[in-house]
């Protein structure tokens, strides 16, 4: 394995283990300057991203190396400028060279003018009971957009296949109705885009650039929660383009009434349309999705192999496919992938609850999800604001982790254990009764699962 391809394949890893802009924003032309024995030195363009790799990303880096490569002992990076389009061309090169062995990682292929990804497609998109309606909605969009539903709006955790969806509607449109204009833009980037339009008094030229767009597809739009001057502009521009039959794409990790800080008009908007959600995937399904991932990649694993995958990694889809790369990557090596070394590789993404699931887990995922800080959870408060999620938190610690009612009441400031079987019972039962809470409980414990 030559220099490019062992950092090929350390990408290819990463891509997995961190969110996409951070991706790219720290990984975007780096390589491998030098190896000598058992030394790497990655070359990075500049002094800010040498310090940010170095703290963040040393440790998983060169865990990553030493599992391709056990010899490899030292990781350091220096800073190598870059010369424009020679390294761009190189770059291209590069990947076209790597497209050979299927582990490429596809950053650098995003269109310039829709900012979409090519690779998510409805060909590649697995359907199953847990995405079903969402993908047929998606469908149903991508053949008349601005028609069927407006606004499509899909929401679930991470990891799950919004973003592909979404973009594979865009990529449909793009290529079948090669008149309409599609953009898709994540929510941090859009607000950042109404933020500095704000400051430079630059917003009726923001709002004239987006006036052409025919299908506008938002990623991960809960992003704009508590964001009060750009939820107001975003009202506007919403406005407009669904006045003239302009499709509109929304995703989020949970459904509009749930999402708090979010204006009333907006929640409404967003309830006008259609609202479907994706959830995870079951075992047959994976199995399935690793099947198809195979095929894209143009390589096989025995049965044997995928079943176990299949079994053990559930947490979502992304882990599925990582899981799957880093078995790819290890055969194209060492050609000899025994269940032994497939169980003692997977060890990082094998699910069990009790990994996943612990106090802290629960707390924190509580805490953030109705936007408190976890203190207030055990604030001695009646406030209903923080009285139901409170009792959440300790239905989920019960229902979940089968703690006992005296364990959680000493959790709770050394409350009387009734409190905790009280909120244990009104919870079990509302959860019966009310379709948002239990809702709500399914996407925190989805959150659980997936983080
Ligand atoms: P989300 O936006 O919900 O966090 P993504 O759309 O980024 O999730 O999906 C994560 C990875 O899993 C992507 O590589 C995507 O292609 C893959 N994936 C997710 N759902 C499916 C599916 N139903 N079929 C095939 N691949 C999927
Ligand atoms: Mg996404």
């Amino acid at each position: 394995m030559n220099n490019i391809e062992l950092w090929q394949s350390v990408l290819a890893q990463m891509q997995f283990h961190i969110s996409k802009a951070n991706f790219s924003t720290w990984f975007q032309n780096t390589e491998i300057a030098t190896r000598d024995n058992e030394k790497i030195v990655i070359s990075v363009p500049n002094a800010f991203s040498k310090e940010w790799l170095s703290n963040k990303y040393n440790k998983p880096i060169l865990k990553i190396l030493r599992e391709i490569d056990d010899s490899i002992k030292d990781l350091a990076f220096v800073i190598k400028p870059q010369q424009g389009k020679d390294i761009q061309l190189r770059s291209v090169e590069e990947s076209n060279r790597m497209e050979d062995a299927q582990l490429k990682f596809d950053e650098f292929k995003i269109n310039k003018d829709t900012n979409l990804n090519p690779r998510y497609t409805f060909d590649n998109f697995v359907v199953g009971s847990f995405n079903e309606l969402a993908h047929a909605a998606a469908l149903a969009v991508a053949d008349n957009p601005g028609v069927t539903y407006n606004p499509l709006f899909i929401y679930g955790g991470t990891g799950l296949g919004k973003t592909h969806l979404i973009q594979a509607v865009g990529n449909k449109i793009s290529q079948e109705l090669k008149k309409k204009k599609v953009k898709y833009i994540s929510s941090e980037k859009f607000v950042s885009g109404i933020v500095s339009a704000i400051r430079t008094n630059s917003m009726e030229s923001f709002k004239a650039s987006l006036a052409p767009i025919d299908v506008l597809i938002l990623d991960d739009i809960q992003f704009i929660a508590g964001k009060i001057k750009s939820q107001e502009e975003f009202f506007h521009v919403f406005n407009s383009l669904y006045e003239k039959n302009k499709q509109i794409i929304l995703s989020s990790d949970r459904p509009p009434n749930a999402i708090a800080e979010l204006e009333d008009r907006l929640k409404s908007r967003f309830e006008g349309g259609m609202i479907a959600d994706v959830s995870l995937p079951d075992y047959e399904t994976r199995l399935v999705i690793l099947k198809t991932k195979l095929q894209e990649k143009n390589a096989d694993l025995p049965e044997e192999i995928l079943d176990y995958i299949a079994i053990n990694v559930k947490k979502n889809v992304r882990e599925l496919e990582g899981a799957l790369n880093k078995l790819l990557i290890y055969n194209k090596i060492n050609q000899s992938l025994d269940l032994e070394t497939v169980k003692k590789l997977l060890k990082g993404f094998v699910f069990s609850p009790f990994d996943v699931a612990n106090y802290k887990k629960i707390i924190e995922t509580v805490a953030k999800f109705y936007n408190l800080e976890e203190k207030n959870l055990f604030d001695p408060t009646r406030r209903k604001e923080i009285v139901k999620p409170r009792q959440i938190a300790m239905f989920l610690l019960r229902k979940e982790l089968k703690y006992s009612f005296p364990a959680i009441a000493r959790k709770f400031g050394g409350k009387d254990h009734t409190t905790a079987i009280y909120a244990y019972k009104k919870i079990l039962q509302e959860n019966e009764e009310n379709n948002k809470l239990t809702e709500e409980i399914n996407l925190i414990k989805q959150k659980i699962y997936s983080g």
